[in-house]
């Protein structure tokens, strides 16, 4: 040690040496026993009170770990097999549960140290050099505190006179740190093992949102920290985060319980406090009338201590808290009901303990014996459990604590003083106490009085084991007890079935911020926060990626009723049982039947001049085109496949086409013969039923080789099509749009405004050629059908279904229209009139002015003034009538 050290330390020494003086004037008492090495105790005999004043006894705490210790030392001298001859004595002070107050009594502790000082460093008046008043002997190591800012404040005192600690009890994070507390160590573990243990217990229970009470000090502060740490890695989120000052109110404790109730979704309440203060709490709900209104989880500053429930014992119940796992000590529950407060001198606090534990007063300390509001004790008395004695959890952890020492100084005083004896040597008085710490009471490693391991890891603490209660109530009574529910050793184990909460429920209290979104819905959340959301409804058509997100399933694809993923939609084509279907496929199946009718019929009479006189060929062509027309409904209804969008693509423009085709060929050459005829006498080339078949033909090829490119330049196929605003549905349809069907029968309507424009032309004919009237009435009609037809094929492209039926419906009324007004007329002569089904040579209108005109498509109208003109114009120019071949094949109805 430098010169310099020496200096501050001696005047150090000196200035604790009046502290000491003058506290030992005040706090005097101490428990005291005799042995060649003393070892120092520290244990919270009296609660805090306030200002620098003491509280009341505390019983369990206090009293019980102060004898633990003297248990532990009579064992350790009455073992032969430790320390040889050397006897062990304790001085045990009081700490009043205050780190201040611990702080002047350790002074006790470093008095002898003190003693140590070089005194020829002071000179009295005289010259001669002061003799020191005290000569202790010199504490080898100390059992205490409790609580950890206790501990803590001693060990930066103690450290300085290099005096090694071992803690029982104080679990303060910081405590593991060396570099400031290199005398320290203890039998217990750090809090950031119990700080895990309570998150598992939250955890175990379901909870992401609670509140975290802490007492301020280094218990409460470094536990509260570890808690958070902890939690925020699992999600959990704090809901409220409170402190209990030192020294706390009522009224500050009514705060923390209103702050508490800002955040009562958070109904599980951590407790990080001393046992004080965790009363105050539980005294504040019960003021307040809010029992049960919050689930408490503690730590072990609450512990399984009955009487800091005492009289609360209804806002406690349901209460889990956390202990370090110990075990009972058998012996040491003999050793107490042995104790009287008549023979156990030794412990000075022991008659205030006995007093208090019995309600009775020592017959010494009666003042007025014949006025005495408290029974004299009984002399038979004793601690037994019929008047609530149990031995305090951490008594094992005293007691290891003192025998830790005892192993350590074994090993030192069989290293340096066996080879001279049984007794206490030189070389082992003058150890040094860090190398005494690092090399021998670290290193210790021993099974204890109740059967567990004891050891120190390099940090100086214990292993981290807790056992886990539940505060209930016992079957129907008013007794309640702490009912262990399970413990905590590298992980929790935790037996919910047996954990009973407030007021006999069984059922988890819940503890969330946000309850869990519904089915399709997903959170919506601040960034940072994780347990406080929103819930929002994904679309229709959306499902849950993850819980907050939702992603489209895409087109053709619907969620799961769980929303967790997508299927494949059904496909919908128009089906044959839908009334869309039934109708056109009703009035096409009647166009079937008349077209097979009429086809029959004219074949039947093939012959006869009407139907030769109305072009056979033709004829046949026609009605051929008609009924391809009337069979393309079953087409345009089937399944959508690629032959049946081919098939579609191409019949309904062939059909049409055979149709316009033929009767443009006919109103032509109608128009030609007439045209010819009133020029010259010479017959018209191409008017024969072939030329007229390779004219239709032609004309129908135009329309076949247009399809044909259309193929190559858009092949067919099917495609899916999702109609706007119904993700619900998906059509398969041909892979053609709208647009380019309707292009498709452009050249049709060319046809047809053509034929129309001849039947104009050719409507003043005479009579008996007047087909042309009747093809003038099919290309009005037919018109009329396809004008209606555009608009209603593109207004009802949102229904698929009545977008077909009305293609449908559209093709078999325009066959209609062709297979009425062309056919009927002759259907009903041969039929009807096969009289008049002969050939006739005169061209006299008068002949047949009464015959039938029309059936469907209106009566002939007085064409007297053009059959006239007609009439006029063949008797005149006689040699530019039709030639007879020619009038065969005019119509001459
Ligand atoms: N573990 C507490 C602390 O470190 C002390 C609990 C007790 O004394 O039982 O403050």
């Amino acid at each position: 040690m430098s010169a310099v050290a020496l200096f501050v330390r001696a005047l150090l020494s000196s200035a604790l040496l009046w502290l000491v003086i003058y506290e030992q004037g005040i706090n005097g008492m101490k428990a005291h026993t005799q042995g060649a090495i003393i070892i120092g105790g520290l244990f919270p005999i009296h609660k805090k009170g306030t200002k620098s004043k003491c509280g009341l006894i505390n019983k369990d705490r206090g009293i019980q770990r102060t004898e633990a210790m003297l248990f532990a030392i009579d064992r350790i001298n009455e073992d032969p097999n430790i320390l040889g001859n050397i006897k062990l004595g304790a001085i045990i002070l009081d700490t009043c549960s205050s780190d201040s107050y611990a702080l002047n009594q350790s002074l006790e502790f470093v008095r002898a140290s003190i003693n140590t000082v070089d005194s020829t460093a002071f000179q009295c008046q005289d010259g001669s050099h002061p003799k020191l008043k005290f000569t202790n002997k010199a504490i080898t190591g100390v059992v205490g505190g409790s609580y950890s800012e206790v501990s803590l404040q001693v060990a930066n005192l103690l450290r300085l006179f290099r005096i090694p600690q071992v803690s029982p009890a104080s679990t303060g994070t910081s405590l593991s740190d060396k570099t400031r507390y290199d005398f320290f160590a203890r039998t217990v573990p750090p809090d950031t093992f119990q700080a895990v243990a309570l998150v598992d217990i939250v955890q175990s229970f379901n909870w992401s949102y609670v509140s975290l009470v802490s007492s301020e000090g280094q218990y409460g502060d470094s536990g509260m920290k570890a808690f958070q740490q902890e939690a925020r890695s699992r999600n959990i989120c704090i809901a409220v985060n409170d402190k209990v000052p030192h020294s706390a109110t009522k009224a500050m404790f009514d705060e923390i319980y209103r702050n508490l109730l800002t955040k009562s979704n958070a109904r599980g309440v951590v407790l990080f406090t001393r046992a004080e203060d965790s009363r105050g709490i539980l005294e504040a709900i019960k003021r307040a009338n809010s029992t049960g209104t919050f689930a408490w989880v503690a730590s072990d500053g609450w512990g399984k201590q009955d009487k800091l429930v005492e009289g609360i014992e209804d806002v406690a119940e349901g209460a889990i808290t956390v202990e370090l796992q110990s075990k009972k000590i058998e012996e040491f529950d003999w050793y107490m009901q042995n104790l009287t407060a008549y023979n156990n001198q030794r412990n000075p606090w022991f008659e205030e303990y006995w007093e208090d534990v019995f309600s009775c007063k020592l017959p010494h300390n009666v003042i007025n014996k014949n006025n005495a509001t408290v029974p004299v004790c009984s002399p038979n008395l004793r601690l037994d459990e019929s008047v609530g004695y149990k031995q305090e959890s951490k008594v094992q952890f005293v007691v290891d604590a003192v025998y830790a020492f005892a192993h350590a100084l074994h090993g030192v005083w069989f290293e340096l003083c066996a080879p001279y004896g049984k007794d206490y040597c030189a070389q082992m008085r003058n150890l040094d106490g860090g190398v005494f710490y690092r090399d021998y009471l670290l290193n210790v490693s021993f099974m204890d009085l109740a059967g567990s391991e004891v050891k120190f890891d390099e940090q100086g603490d214990g292993l981290g084991r807790y056992d886990i209660y539940n505060y209930q109530r016992i079957g129907n009574s008013s007794v309640f007890e702490y009912k262990s529910v399970g413990s905590w050793y590298d992980g929790l184990h935790l037996n919910l079935e047996e954990v009973v909460w407030n007021q006999g429920e069984k059922k988890i209290p819940v503890s969330i911020c946000s309850a869990p979104c519904g089915v399709g819905e997903v959170k919506k959340m601040q960034v940072g926060d994780v347990c406080c959301w929103l819930c929002s409804s994904c679309k229709p058509w959306e499902y849950v990626l993850d819980e907050f997100t939702c992603a489209d399933c895409g087109h053709g694809r619907w969620p799961y009723p769980d929303k967790t993923s997508c299927y494949d939609l059904t496909q919908q084509y128009m089906r044959w049982n839908s009334i869309f279907a039934i109708v056109p496929i009703g009035i096409s199946c009647l166009g079937i039947v008349l077209t097979g009718a009429v086809i029959f019929v004219f074949l039947q009479n093939s012959d006869t001049p009407i139907v030769k006189a109305s072009g056979r060929e033709l004829s046949f062509m026609l009605l051929t085109g008609i009924l391809i027309c009337f069979l393309m409904t079953f087409v345009l209804l089937a399944k959508p496949s690629m032959e049946i969008c081919g098939l579609q693509r191409f019949g309904v423009g062939f059909g049409f086409s055979i149709i316009y085709s033929a009767l443009l060929t006919k109103t032509n050459r109608i128009s030609r013969i007439f045209d010819n005829a009133r020029k010259s006498a010479r017959r018209p080339s191409f008017i024969s039923p072939k030329s007229q078949v390779v004219i239709t033909s032609v004309f129908i090829a135009v329309q076949v080789i247009g399809a044909a490119v259309w193929f190559i330049i858009e092949p067919p196929g099917v495609r899916q099509y999702y109609p706007d605003g119904k993700r619900n549905e998906v059509i398969l349809k041909c892979r053609i749009k709208d647009s380019s069907f309707l292009i498709s029968l452009v050249y049709n309507m060319i046809l047809i405004t053509i034929c129309t424009v001849y039947a104009v032309k050719t409507r003043k004919i005479p009579e008996n050629f007047n087909e042309s009237k009747f093809i003038g009435f099919t290309m009005y009609t037919t018109c009329i059908i396809w004008l209606a037809f555009v608009p209603i094929y593109f207004g009802t492209g949102n229904s698929f279904e009545v977008q077909i039926t009305t293609l449908c419906v559209s093709i078999s009324l325009s066959s209609f229209v062709a297979l009425f007004c062309l056919f009927s007329p002759k259907i009903y002569i041969i039929v009807f009139h096969p009289d008049k089904n002969v050939r006739k040579l005169t061209m006299n209108s008068a002949t047949y002015k009464k015959a039938p005109t029309s059936s469907t498509c209106g009566t002939t109208t007085n064409h007297g003034s053009s059959a006239e003109q007609v009439k006029l114009t063949v008797q005149t120019t006689p040699s530019r009538v039709p030639a007879e071949s020619d009038r065969d094949s005019l119509t001459s109805l």
